[in-house]
């Protein structure tokens, strides 16, 4: 995955919006677009309910799955804030990296930046938010 993710401007202000929401927790979601193109963003409940990691819904994530069947679009993503720090993935973040085939979105105190989780860690992607 060398492509640039696309993210609308109006996505990054929901994210910058739900982030200082869920303040002092993580705000979580998940990224439907078709590769690498953010079209939506889907929120979820944060199931740890925590400032320093989350976890997504799974009943809401399968929901959606169903829901976009046929669609063309597709979860192709996952995106979370960082209450306190940079927009980095965490050593929870590194963890939780199930499935290499989605892009990570973090918003933190630098903004949101784009990451493509891999077998060495996370590797950072150009974001253009547009
Ligand atoms: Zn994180």
């Amino acid at each position: 995955m060398s492509e640039a993710v696309r993210l609308p401007a109006a996505l990054a202000q929901a994210m910058r919006a739900l982030a200082d929401a869920a303040r002092p927790a993580e705000a979580c979601g998940l990224l439907v677009g078709e590769r690498w193109r953010v079209v939506a963003l889907a929120p979820s409940s944060n199931l740890a309910e925590a400032p320093d990691r989350f976890e997504i819904d799974t009943a809401m994530h399968l929901a959606l799955q169903r829901r976009l069947r046929g669609s063309g679009r597709a979860v192709i993503g996952v995106w979370h804030s960082h209450p306190e720090g940079p927009a980095e993935p965490s050593v929870h973040d590194m963890a939780g990296a199930w499935d290499q085939a989605l892009v990570w979105l973090i918003t933190g105190s630098d903004g949101t930046r784009a990451w493509a989780p891999g077998a060495g860690g996370f590797r950072e992607v150009v974001l253009d938010a547009a």
